[in-house]
Parts: C-alpha cells; sequence; structure tokens
C-alpha cells in the first residue's frame, strides 16, 4: 500500500517536473511511513545519519516542494513548528492536548457544511479543517498511574 503510494507520488512529482533526488525520495518515503505528521526537524533528525551533509533548511525546501505539487499539506498550531501530512483522501485530525501527537480519523459526509458555510457568507469556499482536541490512550494510560 504505502509502496503504491510512493509510486504515484514520485509520478506526480515527475509530472510536475520536480528532479527526483535521493533526498526527495527519502523524505517522502519517511512521510507515507510515519503517519506521526512530523516537523520538518522530525524528519530531519531521522534522516540525517544517511545524508549528512543535508540541512533543516533543505528539508523544508523539499516540502515546499512537495506542498505546492498537492503532495503533502502544512498544519500550522499557532507558534509550534509546522507539521506535514502526506495528503492521502480527505480526513480529520484528533490531537493530544497532553502530548500533541495528531491522529487520523476518515468520517464521510461534512461537505454539507462547505455549503452551508458558502449560503451563509456568500464565500466561495475552498476547504475546511476540523480538529478534535482530547486526551490520547498513552496519555490517559499515564495519566492514571
Ligand atoms: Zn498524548
Ligand atoms: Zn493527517
Amino acid at each position: 500500500m504505502s509502496e503504491m503510494q510512493l509510486e504515484t507520488a514520485l509520478d506526480t512529482l515527475k509530472k510536475t517536473g520536480v528532479r527526483i533526488t535521493p533526498q526527495r525520495h527519502a523524505i517522502l518515503e519517511y512521510l507515507i511511513e510515519a503517519m506521526s505528521h512530523p516537523t520538518a526537524d522530525e524528519i530531519y533528525k531521522s534522516l540525517e545519519s544517511k545524508f549528512p551533509n543535508m540541512s533543516v533548511a533543505t528539508v523544508y525546501n523539499n516540502l515546499r516542494v512537495f506542498k505546492e505539487s498537492g503532495l503533502v499539506q502544512e498544519l500550522t498550531y499557532g507558534d509550534n513548528a509546522s507539521r506535514f501530512d502526506f495528503v492521502t483522501s480527505k480526513h480529520y485530525h484528533t490531537i493530544c492536548q497532553s502530548c500533541g501527537k495528531i491522529v487520523d480519523f476518515h468520517y464521510p459526509g461534512l461537505d454539507e457544511i462547505e455549503h452551508f458555510a458558502s449560503h451563509v457568507t456568500g464565500f466561495k469556499i475552498n476547504s475546511h479543517r476540523l480538529e478534535i482536541y482530547g486526551v490520547c490512550p498513552e496519555c490517559q494510560e499515564e495519566q492514571s498511574q
């Protein structure tokens, strides 16, 4: 499954004329496999042994390229570092208020809210973002001890 996602992603890059360097390949692979919505810093730390010449700035630049190609989504939270999410299909996020972990979930049918928002405000709606806040199972466990 993730193999196929990687292939499709590489195809998309090729079609948009983006050169596929070993670093880009590795960053994409990490994003697809991690599923953890990593920050650029986390990606950098996990790949620095493989690419000693790579800097955090390089990771950022590559993430920006992926973002422009529509492969990744940047999630910003106030002054915290941006997190990056490989775009598979539309999904929503639950966020742990204790450790900051972001977990994906799929829920159908919220397109209605876009129609409603458009109707009420006259906006041409492009997208929406829904986030659910709480405490993840691991943190619940820790807190109950
Ligand atoms: Zn947690
Ligand atoms: Zn996500």
